[in-house]
């Protein structure tokens, strides 16, 4: 149901289908159509569907490390994480670990950073997340947890009705564009920045291995570049729809909250915690956590002495 993520499959389908003269064609279902949406890496590792388009991070109860193929709260930027998949070895070590799922992964999409969720009430202080019962997609709930916060999984259309009922007290979804969709600012006015568990959230394409292997080598290529095409398209159009979609909220009288820094900074300090003590049991997630930490630091410091600074001093000296 959505155009930005959902869209980004088609956009793929369309150009492998071109790239081929017509040739290679791939059907795009929904999800619950042919496969529900958690069955996915099981569907593809099994040969029961040849490919699937899916956020990895929602696999962390069979491996926490394909959510460092998605987002890890505190994790690279949508620029950063695109650096680390194509130039660094992220996608080689992604590639590595999928192999016992029979899985070929692609990066396939990118809804940047995301927002920090709709609030009934202000989020003040640590106090304030005790018991607090939050919708929150992936690997964020973890964290959250931590700090006392109840964890809910509840896919995007149950959403709307769970908070309206108070089943729920607060819920995250993407960003500006597809939340305003979903109608929360009609009962949860505090809208809360930024996403921290998701600086960015990248998107994957599964093929099965051995489907993989059968193509000719015009369509894996066709293949390859069509899943690049949806991941520059998806970041595209994030980039396009959400400042729209923020002024249309902030007119609405959504009420913009940043969360406060005591409370950034325990999720940071639980979130590392929780990715060291990972580590040291799962020697999978070390593997690639480690180089990617490594990465991670090595882009802050670039980071902050070019992009930082430049950002900085455009965002406080607004052009009239
Ligand atoms: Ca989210």
């Amino acid at each position: 149901s959505l155009d930005t993520i959902h869209g980004a499959a088609d956009t793929f389908a369309k150009a492998v289908k071109a790239m081929s003269g017509g040739k290679f064609e791939i059907s795009v279902h929904a999800a619950g159509e042919i496969m529900p949406a958690f069955g996915v890496v099981d569907g593809v590792q099994q040969g029961s569907v040849e490919m699937a388009h899916t956020a990895p991070y929602y696999f962390f109860g069979k491996d926490e490390t394909f959510a460092l193929g998605c987002a890890i709260p505190f994790g690279l930027n949508s620029r950063q994480m695109t650096a680390w998949m194509y130039e660094g070895n992220g996608l080689k070590l992604m590639r590595e670990f999928y192999a016992k799922y029979n899985i070929v992964n692609f990066p396939g999409g990118n809804t940047g950073a995301q927002m920090g969720g709709w609030f009934r009430k202000e989020i003040k202080s640590l106090n304030d997340l005790k018991g607090l019962k939050f919708r929150i997609g992936g690997f964020g709930g973890k964290v959250l947890e931590r700090l006392g916060v109840v964890p809910q999984n509840i896919p995007g259309g149950d959403i709307y009705p769970a908070l309206e009922k108070g089943v729920i007290d607060a819920a995250e979804w993407v960003g500006p564009y597809d939340d305003e969709k979903l109608g929360f600012y009609k009962i949860a006015p505090y809208y809360y920045y930024p996403g921290w568990w998701e600086a960015c959230s990248m998107y994957s394409m599964y093929v099965n291995i051995k489907e993989w292997e059968k193509l000719p080598k015009q369509y894996q290529e066709a293949l390859t570049s069509a899943c690049a095409e949806c991941n520059i398209d998806m970041m595209a159009e994030y980039d396009y729809k959400n400042p729209i979609a923020l002024q249309s909220l902030i007119k609405n009288g959504v009420k913009l909250q940043s969360y406060s820094t005591e409370i950034m900074k325990a999720a940071s300090n639980a979130a590392f915690e929780m990715y060291e003590e990972e580590a040291a049991k799962n020697p999978s997630f070390k593997k690639i956590y480690e180089p990617w930490k490594k990465f991670r630091n090595d882009q802050m410091l670039w980071n902050k002495v070019a992009e930082q600074t430049l950002m900085s001093f455009m965002l406080t000296n607004p052009v009239k």
